[in-house]
């Protein structure tokens, strides 16, 4: 028996002409996913996509999971394929399904006939097939409100499909078709799950760290790309920049009112960020904000750094909870990772009454005080690189 897996397309299939690009997007991020696992053989049609594999031993469940986190997707299905032809159709749904028949009590057939030529119109596949199947099972009984299985049977252009019940898919647009952004990722909860939250709308990654050693750590770098690792799951490849901070943040501190301090960390972390985004070709920052979480998320701390952009800075998570953006992390699994107790350069030197309500006029007053272009320059230059 041939096994495939049918996807269905998103969203995508709303965008009119774009939707062949869109398409080839998904395949190729598809592609990308499966390879470590065999060859596959990609078929688009009718706002699906065939997955075919062309090895014997190719690991369903291994593809089914990477299937699951590709955006673009709502749902997907493992089916059994067969020619178009009742006689076929019938014990290959008794066998395919054999597990589900045999520990269900209620089903029901649900027929599509997308080829209008088949002899059977879909309620006759139905009945027929649901007669044949409390035949082979004869403990089933037909429920079709609320069955505990339902039988799909799809006679589609070329064969016929047969499974038990699509799995939902992550939804969203495919990585790559959103253009490009940089996000700021620290080792927190929150950055992580803004990544995964633009990844979903189709938004490729670059990301950057600022690291102080040697008040931060190599752990604590080696967290975020863990971080990103389970991000890329979903996102695909990322490349982390890490910049080196520590003089930029030791100068503030020596020189500004300490007050200050996080604000015009913040500042400068956004003006790093934002030329590194350039030269890596990305049309926006995002960040793991929500209004009011701390000092500096206020609205007013977040104008103050939001002026120095002069791109768009996304902060997808800016109108949620604390859990709720907990609940996300654990859905993506960054969460165990997220709370292992190192120390980020957001956590060094903090103030002990930071300033909730900044105003910018006493923000560049103070910045005044620095002199830190070579040090922008250099902490660009000399930041580092990491393939995840
Ligand atoms: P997170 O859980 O993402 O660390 P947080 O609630 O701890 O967020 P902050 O530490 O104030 O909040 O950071 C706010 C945002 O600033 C982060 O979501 C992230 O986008 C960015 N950021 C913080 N620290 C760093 C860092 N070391 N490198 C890069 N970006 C950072
Ligand atoms: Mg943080």
């Amino acid at each position: 028996m041939r096994e495939v897996i049918l996807v269905k397309c998103g969203e995508l299939v709303l965008k009119g002409l774009n939707r062949r690009s869109f398409e080839d997007v998904l395949i190729k991020n598809l592609k990308r996913a499966l390879k470590p696992l065999g060859r596959v053989e990609f078929f688009p049609a009718q706002s699906t996509i065939e997955l075919k594999p062309l090895d014997e031993a190719f690991d369903f469940e291994a593809a089914e999971a990477a299937v699951a986190r590709a955006f673009g997707i709502v749902g997907y299905s493992r089916c059994a394929v067969v020619e178009k032809d009742m006689q076929q159709i019938l014990p290959v749904a008794a066998e395919y399904l054999k597990d589900e028949l045999e520990s269900t009590a209620t089903f029901k057939v649900e027929a599509k006939r997308s080829d209008k030529k088949f002899p059977l119109t879909s309620p006759e596949i139905c009945r027929t097939a649901g007669d044949y199947l409390i035949e082979q099972y004869p403990h089933l009984a037909v429920d079709v409100h609320k069955p505990q299985l339902t039988v799909h049977i799809e006679v589609r252009d070329k064969l016929a499909y047969i499974h038990g019940g699509a799995r939902a898919g992550a939804g969203g647009l495919p990585v790559g078709t959103g253009g490009r952004a940089a996000v700021m990722i620290s080792g927190g909860i929150d950055s992580p799950v803004a990544s995964w939250m633009m990844s979903k709308r189709g938004v490729a990654l670059t990301a950057i760290h600022f690291a102080s050693p040697p008040y931060t750590s190599q752990r604590a770098e080696d967290k975020v790309a863990e971080l990103l690792r389970r991000v890329s799951l979903y996102a695909g490849s990322i490349k982390l920049i890490v910049v080196p901070f520590t003089k930029i943040q030791e100068e503030i501190k020596d020189l500004c009112n300490e007050d200050y301090f996080t604000i015009i960390m913040r500042r400068y972390m956004m003006r790093i960020a934002q030329r590194i985004a350039r030269q890596e070709n990305c049309e926006a920052l995002i960040t793991g904000e929500s209004v009011g979480q701390v000092a500096s998320q206020t609205m007013k701390a977040l104008a103050c750094t939001d002026i120095i952009a002069e791109m768009p800075v996304f902060r997808p998570l800016i109108g949620m909870d604390k859990d709720e953006i907990i609940t996300i992390s654990r859905k993506i699994d960054t969460f165990e990772t997220s709370i292992l107790p190192y120390e980020d350069c957001c956590t060094v030197f903090t103030p002990k009454h930071p300033k909730t309500k900044p105003n910018l006029p006493a923000v560049e007053a103070e910045e005044e005080k620095l002199s830190l272009e070579a040090e922008l320059e250099k902490a660009v230059a000399e930041a580092k690189v990491v393939w995840i």
